[in-house]
């Protein structure tokens, strides 16, 4: 599953949980890495609702990829990018 950063038929504005079969709104953003697959910096990124939040940590924390979790409100997408900027 490959995010798009611009899907104009869907309502971009209101992140929804990424937990499988999940469409609550999301409040939590966690940043996540696997080493095998991404560079040390790499952050990729599940949104997580309340109910969520726990097992997707536990999901990336036992294989070691878990890095943050951060809630929605003071996640800030545009500050991550800063060293890759084009
Ligand atoms: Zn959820």
């Amino acid at each position: 599953m490959i995010p798009s950063p611009t899907s104009p038929s869907e309502g971009p504005e209101t992140p929804i949980c990424s937990a499988k079969g999940c469409r609550a709104a999301a409040v939590w953003v966690l940043a996540w890495n696997n080493p095998k697959l991404h560079t040390p910096d790499r952050r990729k990124t599940w949104l997580a609702c309340e109910e969520h939040r726990e097992h997707l940590a536990t999901f990336l924390g036992v294989r070691g990829f878990l890095k943050d979790t951060v809630p929605l409100a003071e996640w800030e997408p545009a500050g991550t990018g800063e060293e890759h900027r084009r």
